[in-house]
């Protein structure tokens, strides 16, 4: 295996699978097995989930919401998500722990780093909810701070499409993917990969991002495994 310890990122909208709204059970639990899949390869995984299938902040502040109580609905959000996830995973027999940004003690631990360590360390899943816990901050940023808190060799961006390009392939059937970037690259090309704040993070404390298509059955194990899928933005 290539990386030992992840932090794989899933976006909340990725949950929705063809429905408009929530989770769909059949996509949540895809992405358990495909999590279980490398966990019983003996990697370690962290696992950050976002809100944006039930509450964004921000689209609430545009529609007359105070943006710092959007956000915090946007981080309950997430941990509902991570919730679900967690069930998932538990009902496949994965070892699981929640930990919540935000204190929560009837269903998740409070954030401890030391503790999610040993708990990675045991070979459980754990699970960050509530983002960072503030405000004006996205899920992308919690992911990139976990990770880096807790020593992740890589953080796993999971979308839908498989990695990053020179213009969105949902649009422009000619668009050519990049299996390589350079931190600087991104920001010379403009491209979007995570938001600037969780981007600069990663790039200040050498963590490689892999965007991949986690939609793929198998995808993750493979990118565990350093097969060349998506993109690694490094160095
Ligand atoms: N959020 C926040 N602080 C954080 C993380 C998330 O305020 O550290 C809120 C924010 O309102 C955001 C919502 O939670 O819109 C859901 O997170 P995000 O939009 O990152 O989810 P995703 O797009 O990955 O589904």
């Amino acid at each position: 295996m290539k990386y030992k310890r992840i932090l794989l990122k899933l976006s909340g909208e990725a949950l929705m699978g063809e429905q408009q709204y929530g989770i769909d059970d059949a996509r949540l639990n895809e992405y358990a097995q495909e999590i279980k899949a490398v966990v019983d390869e003996g990697c370690e995984v962290a696992i950050v989930i976002g809100g944006g299938n039930i509450f964004r902040g921000l689209a609430a502040a545009a529609r007359g919401m105070d943006r710092v109580q959007g956000d915090y609905m946007g981080m309950l959000a997430t941990v509902i998500n991570s919730m679900a996830l967690q069930g998932a995973l538990e009902d496949l027999g994965v070892k699981t722990r929640l930990q919540s940004a935000i204190e929560m003690d009837k269903v998740a631990e409070p954030f401890i780093k030391r503790r999610a360590v040993r708990h990675l360390e045991k070979g459980r899943v754990v699970i960050f909810g509530a983002g960072t816990g503030n405000p004006y901050f996205t899920t992308d940023t919690a992911a990139t701070l976990r990770a880096i808190e807790i020593g992740a060799d890589v953080i796993l961006k999971g979308t839908r499409v498989d990695g990053i390009y020179d213009s969105d392939p949902e649009k422009n059937a000619s668009a050519i993917r990049y299996q390589l970037l350079k931190f600087s690259e991104v920001f010379e090309k403009n491209l979007k990969v995570m938001d600037m704040t969780a981007f600069t993070l990663s790039h200040e404390n050498n963590l490689p991002i892999i965007v991949f298509d986690m939609n793929k059955k198998g995808n993750l194990l493979r990118v565990v495994q350093g097969e060349d899928v998506g993109t690694l933005v490094n160095g």
